[in-house]
């Protein structure tokens, strides 16, 4: 069995930016009472439940919203809805999605100039109703063909789309309409993201032998989705949790497609990914699967970043101008193999959301994992011990202090006035540790060790391994950004949006590169340096691939994200042994 996933599947636009509204709101020290979502904010359950543990509630006709945050979804509410709300004083969060704020200032702009307008949509949706509170009274919905013929006359209509209709169903609806009514305005509202998500609904079933659609049960754009695959002529499976999959309902297909409505969170389309991979069976689908748990063990034991680490080890001695020495490489793995092993238990619950391959793999191993931790530090500090007192503090120092970076360091008697009681609390502090951590252990030991005193080119080796560390950590919270905001973690994408870092990220590429291009020309290190500047453009080639979508979240994702450790050792070594260059 093939699978192929949609590349519109998941979250669209509003329902992220309606998220990290709600989200923020709740993690807001400013904020007093309860945050409320005016109705359920996506049709999702699963998300709901997320949500209701944040201790986020639905507002009911009943709540208390006083002293309250009150977050409008991306669905919009009437104007009177929003009077009402003003009215009980509460703190208003606007998560109307842009798309649906055009629809209301064209039906207003109309209905001021006496239009009556006609929406083609489904009745009783929230959007729709949330929109007809801009007709001035004079509004009508068409779910169907038939709809129209039972509308009243009308002198001058504006004809709108729901956001998530079908943009063909809105197309021989306004056709009718426009045969019925002398004076009509259409504006094909239609969302750009929806548009897209059924183009590739479309042009992916001719593909595939039946399609899987995963979403709530109550969102109507899922809905949508699984109607069109079906007039497609597919065999087509509305899920909205993976416990629903079996491998009978699929034992008759070889090429699955798999898309979800715009309010699945990314964790349920990849667990249903998994468990159809995991179906998979014949010669070659064994092989498939076969290779995928190497894989899947390589990447997800955290072996392959180790060798990554290793590697970079290698790269930053050349750059120092040191002979690499192998102790130096399997210092550097170690302490990153026990860093991140005993890290991720530490980090359940966040994992779970945002990384559940790598969660169920640890789960079923947890004693095997946690013993090959403890293993891996104690022969990490026996290896540096071997190479001297000094480095061995260091290591010892470094991950004592990667322990205590969770540690509540002031005691909760204290006043509120500290609000920062653990290191961990403070935003950004988990990847700036990370990246001095690894430049510690890849580039400072092997200083230390060699006894050299070019502190010129450890300072090019330490900001090398900073600035690519640090701009790995940074890319992996971007795509986790929403699991780590319902789990409560700090992180950069958070404290400051995903728009800011990326042009922070951009910036230390740019900056990385000109330092790693001058300073061998400047003679703080040797030319090796010039070639990291191989390891920046491939930084920046995967981080636009993720961005546009063509490279996935999960195992291949991480897979190139940490080959540019192992580019930095390649680089190095055909720097030096291949292509050796005179500078
Ligand atoms: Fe906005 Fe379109 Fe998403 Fe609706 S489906 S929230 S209109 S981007």
């Amino acid at each position: 069995m093939r699978v192929i996933v949609a590349k519109t599947a998941g979250f669209c636009m509003g329902v992220k930016k309606a998220m990290d509204i709600v989200l923020d709101a709740a993690s807001d020290k400013d904020t007093n009472g309860t945050v409320y979502t005016d109705g359920p904010l996506i049709h999702n359950p699963q998300v709901l439940d997320l949500l209701r543990q944040k201790g986020i509630g639905v507002a009911q006709d009943s709540s208390d919203l006083s002293r309250s945050t009150v977050v409008i979804r991306a669905h919009g509410i009437t104007p009177a809805r929003r009077q009402q709300l003003e009215q009980q004083r509460v703190k208003i969060c606007d998560a109307t999605c842009p798309h649906v704020k055009r629809v209301q200032r064209i039906i207003s702009k109309y209905a001021k100039q006496g239009y009556s307008t006609l929406i083609v949509g489904d009745k009783g949706h929230a959007e729709v109703i949330g929109l007809l509170g801009y007709a001035e009274g004079r509004g009508y919905v068409a779910e169907t063909l038939d709809d129209v013929d039972k509308l009243p006359p009308l002198q001058k209509v504006c004809i709108v789309a729901q956001t998530t209709q079908d943009r063909r169903m809105f197309e021989k609806i306004t056709e009718k309409l426009k045969d019925r009514y002398d004076s009509c305005e259409v504006f094909g509202t239609v969302c750009s993201s929806t548009s897209e998500r059924q183009a590739e609904v479309i042009s992916l079933s001719k593909s595939v032998d039946a399609m899987i659609v995963v979403g709530g049960r109550g969102s109507a754009n899922t809905n949508r989705l699984v109607k069109i695959s079906e007039a497609e002529g597919k065999p087509t499976f509305h899920i909205e949790t993976v416990e629903e999959l079996n491998p009978k309902m699929l034992r008759d297909f070889d090429v699955i497609g798999v898309t979800a409505g715009a309010s699945t969170p990314h964790w349920l389309i990849t667990r249903v990914v998994e468990k159809l991979e995991s179906y998979q069976s014949g010669r070659f689908g064994k092989l498939q699967k076969s290779l995928k748990y190497i894989a899947m063990y390589f990447v997800g034991s955290n072996a392959y970043a180790s060798i990554g680490a290793a590697c970079l080890t290698y790269a930053n001695c050349l750059i120092m101008g040191i002979k690499p020495e192998v102790i130096y490489s399997a210092i550097a793995a170690l302490s990153l193999f026990s860093a991140l092993a005993l890290d991720h238990f530490a980090n359940k619950e966040a994992n779970t959301l945002n990384e559940p391959f790598r969660a169920s793999f640890y789960q079923k191993r947890s004693s095997l994992i946690i013993g090959l931790g403890i293993f891996g530090a104690a022969l990490s500090l026996t290896l540096s011990f071997l190479v001297s007192p000094y480095v061995f503090l260091l290591v010892f120092f470094t991950s004592l202090s990667g322990m205590a970076y969770r540690l509540e360091i002031i005691p909760k008697k204290l006043p509120n006035i500290i609000y920062y009681r653990s290191l961990k609390q403070i935003q950004g502090s988990k990847e700036l540790f990370f990246s001095v951590a690894l430049a510690v252990y890849t580039a400072l030991i092997p200083f230390l060790g060699s006894g050299s005193r070019y502190f010129s080119s450890l300072s090019v080796a330490f900001f090398f391994t900073f600035c690519i560390v640090f701009i790995r950590a940074v890319l992996f919270d971007i795509r986790n950004v929403q699991g780590d905001m319902l789990v409560g973690k700090e992180t950069i994408p958070i404290a400051i949006g995903k728009e800011k870092t990326k042009i922070i990220l951009g910036s230390m590429a740019v900056i990385l590169a000109i330092f790693l291009a001058i300073t061998p020309r400047i003679g703080w290190t040797s030319y090796i340096g010039f070639y990291m500047v191989s390891c920046v453009i491939y930084a920046c080639c995967y981080s636009y691939l993720y961005h546009k979508r063509i490279l996935g979240d999960g195992l291949l994702y991480e897979f190139a994200v940490d080959f540019n450790f192992i580019l930095a050792g390649i680089a190095a070594f055909v720097g030096e042994n291949l292509f050796v260059v005179q500078w």
